[in-house]
């Protein structure tokens, strides 16, 4: 028999409003980085989604580049969505973007209208989409104008290809000025995605949090457990099975015994507020309701579990935010 979701999957799950949009966001999302490519088997990517959305995690995001090979996590998910999610379609937040290197020669990365009108036909193709709920510009290209990534941007909102549009790890400058030639242009940028957890504070340090705010902006922070680092599985080594093992995104020389010790540190904290490490930086992101979703990876479905309940406790106190503030250095 063909797999069923859970009937309570909208039970426990917060939806938070995207800035000023019509669209709600689960507080926690699921994004597809790593551990959707050819390197993880078929059947594990199943669980996760199921997992996930059985969890009320409404949305899934995705990249042009995510693998390895770059694509072949949109391919995958196309694949879920047919065989997993069919009849699902409405249910679904689906995000893709382009700004990374995709393909050969001039046309493959970065911000033009060129580069980003044939990157989203090239996801909607793998993912076997009429459309995604989000496309984002994913990253600011310093060479071509504003007006022409927003401008494609926009184009591929009115033609069909997106229903809204965001931009990720733009600054707070860039992101002003985004907003505004998006907003002329009557898209509205609804969505930012920048990193974001107790290891690295940028989007406070230059404002883009308060920016986003002001804007109307939703924000959806990326890499909330410093990649896996806000978490017990470094504290006596680097297991075979993580992501530090790969050596690639997160290198095995940033589990320096400086910062095992201060996550030791961290981690009592978290014992103390009867949570795992990784539920607390969830809901430090959270705190205070100025994040509409922290967007989690993982490696397997039971990281998925885990982490959602990290909403049961998504309230500090000052001394625990101070406590924080002490040991989460990198
Ligand atoms: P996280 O910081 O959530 O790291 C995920 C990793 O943490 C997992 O692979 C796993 O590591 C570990 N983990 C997850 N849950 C738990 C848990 N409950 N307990 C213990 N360990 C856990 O985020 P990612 O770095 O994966 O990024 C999330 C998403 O953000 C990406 O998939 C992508 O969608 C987006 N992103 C966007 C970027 C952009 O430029 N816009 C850049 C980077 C990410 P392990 O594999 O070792 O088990």
């Amino acid at each position: 028999m063909a797999w069923q979701p859970a009937e309570n999957r909208y039970e426990k799950m917060k939806y938070n409003r995207c800035g000023r949009s019509g669209l709600r966001l689960p507080a926690i999302s699921l994004g597809l980085w790593h551990n959707f490519g050819g390197d993880t088997p078929h059947e594990r990517k199943v669980d996760m989604c199921r997992t996930a959305f059985d969890l009320g995690i409404t949305h899934f995001d995705l990249a042009n580049n995510y693998g390895p090979p770059p694509g072949s996590a949109e391919i995958a998910f196309g694949e879920i969505l047919r065989t997993q999610f069919a009849g699902l379609r409405d249910e679904l937040i689906i995000s893709s973007k382009a700004g990374y290197d995709m393909w050969p020669g001039p046309y493959g990365e970065w911000g033009s209208r060129k580069y980003l009108i044939a990157s989203c036909d090239q996801s909607l193709k793998r993912m076997g989409l009429d459309y995604v709920d989000i496309f984002y510009s994913h990253r600011f290209d310093p060479d071509t104008p504003l007006e022409e990534t927003c401008g494609a941007l926009d184009q591929i909102v009115r033609s069909g290809r997106a229903l809204y549009v965001g931009i990720s790890s733009y600054n707070s400058q860039r992101t002003r000025e985004a907003a505004a030639i998006l907003k002329d242009l009557g898209t509205p940028c609804i969505i930012h995605q920048p990193s974001y957890s107790m290891l690295n504070r940028w989007i406070e340090d230059d404002g883009l949090i308060d920016t986003l705010e002001e804007l109307g902006i939703g924000s959806i922070v990326f890499s909330p457990l410093a990649q896996g680092m806000l978490s017990t599985k470094y504290l006596s080594g680097i297991p075979e099975d993580s992501r530090a093992a790969q050596n690639h995104f997160l290198k095995k020389d940033f589990i320096r015994p400086e910062i095992v010790e201060n996550i030791r540190k961290l981690n009592a904290i978290a014992e103390r507020r009867g949570q795992t490490l990784a539920q607390m930086a969830i809901a430090w992101v959270l705190r205070g309701g100025r994040i509409t979703s922290a967007l989690v990876g993982a490696s397997r479905s039971g990281q998925i579990v885990d982490s959602v309940k990290a909403l049961e406790n998504d309230c500090f106190t000052a001394e625990e935010l101070s406590e924080i503030d002490a040991y989460a250095r990198e």
